[in-house]
């Protein structure tokens, strides 16, 4: 049977990541692939208070249907935590609550994307907000990305020579994959450009409250004046990712539009999660576990940061993150990072190769590390054994090259 699937579905592969998590499952295996928070820290026994009480209070309201928008004080707490983190004045109404960001990631393309559009990004992106667009047959131009973001002279020459822009797609905090920041500065003139040609703004901040040190910085939505930054936040990486609960926050003119997508996708968020999660909200310290996680995180961070520059080879740079889950890697450019991730799972290691964050370019000579999801030790013994194969590889390029 040969099966005629819709053309969308023609272009899309499966995640390099999703392949790779498969091999990372195996106990024996460290793990610098996933971005995955560290389990030993999920409030279990919080959660198993919550779950009892929603059911002993409102157990019926909890396993009926409600509202495409979702639960009420869920959508309150929401709209006033982003606006103490973020600068903006949302109210509940400003607020859709959804399968993780990454279903806002999927409606917005709904929303807004036709056939042909164009989607800018950083250079690299968030692999999945690739993947997310890409269905609704969009193109992507990559704008060049240094330390403190988007390079407002490249940025501006894109915006003026290309056709047809629908959005702009950031993650300007602790980006998903370089773990970079961007500066205030660079924020304010993104806000400036795309104001000057009538774009929207995503702003997706899964990793904005995982700060080890230094200042929040103002948020693009806070140089928001006019309505065009949307807002996507999630409870994934400061909760727990099992409940699948994100956001999207924005002027109501636009959040009435992914509510008419999502009515067509699902309906609604889960009821039991989203008032599990409003319970844990009234009875226990979200910030007290966020300060738990941080501190963990932190001390994983200067492990791997440690680690990389005592052992990682001459030629081989990487990011020095102040909050998130993610580091970056670049390589000697003639060094594919998928020949040496081969090699590394033979000596049981994952990473991520950085070729699939870039959407038009495939710089294959980049790494994507992970530091949330292993404990000190063995992250000390992966970059020992990732550094040993960097070193074979880059001895045998330099060999080779002498030879030529
Ligand atoms: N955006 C970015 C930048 C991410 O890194 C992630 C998760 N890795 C998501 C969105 C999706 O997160 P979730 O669906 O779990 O909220």
């Amino acid at each position: 049977m040969e099966y005629k699937f819709a053309k969308r579905i023609q272009n899309l592969r499966a995640s390099e990541i999703r392949e790779i998590l498969k091999v990372t499952e195996r106990p024996e295996v460290i793990s610098f692939a996933g971005g995955l928070p560290a389990p030993e820290l999920f409030p279990v026994k919080e959660i198993k208070d919550v779950t009892r009480l929603v059911l002993e209070e409102n157990g019926a309201k909890a396993l009926q249907y409600t509202t495409t928008e979702g639960y009420t004080p869920l959508r309150e707490w929401i709209a006033d935590r982003t606006n103490k983190n973020m600068g903006s004045s949302f109210g509940y109404e400003n607020i859709l609550l959804t399968h993780g960001s990454q279903q806002a990631l999927d409606l917005t393309g709904k929303v807004f994307l036709d056939e042909g559009d164009v989607v800018l990004c950083e250079s690299p992106t968030y692999l999945a907000a690739i993947s997310a667009f890409k269905a609704y047959g969009c193109r992507f131009k990559e704008v060049p990305t240094d330390n403190d973001g988007m390079i407002p002279d490249e940025l501006e020459s894109i915006l003026y020579s290309t056709q047809n822009v629908k959005l702009i797609y950031v993650i300007p905090d602790f980006q998903n994959p370089t773990g970079r920041t961007w500066s205030v500065e660079r924020r304010e003139m993104l806000v400036q450009a795309a104001m000057k040609h009538n774009i929207i703004i995503i702003e997706d901040n899964p990793y904005g409250e995982l700060r080890f040190e230094g200042e929040m910085l103002p948020s693009v939505k806070s140089f928001d004046k006019t309505g065009l930054v949307i807002c996507l936040g999630t409870f994934s990486k400061i909760f727990c990712p099992g409940y699948r609960i994100g956001w999207v926050a924005g002027e109501e003119k636009i959040i009435s539009k992914y509510i008419l997508v999502k009515q067509g996708v699902d309906l609604q968020c889960n009821t039991m999660a989203q008032m599990e999660i409003a319970k844990y909200l009234e009875l226990y310290s979200i910030d007290k576990h966020i300060s738990n996680i941080k501190k963990a995180y932190k001390r994983r961070r200067d492990t791997v940061v440690k680690a990389m520059e005592e052992e990682f080879p001459e030629g081989v740079t990487f990011t020095r993150p102040e909050g998130g889950l993610f580091a970056w890697v670049e390589l000697p450019p003639d060094v594919d990072s998928r020949d040496v991730l081969q090699k590394c799972l033979e000596k049981n290691v994952a990473f991520v190769p950085g070729g699939a964050f870039f959407p038009n370019e495939n710089r294959q000579n980049t790494m994507r590390i992970n530091f949330s999801n292993m404990p000190e030790e063995r992250i000390v013994e992966g970059i020992k054994r990732i550094s040993d194969v960097l070193r074979e590889f880059i001895h045998a390029k330099l060999q080779a090259s002498l030879g030529d």
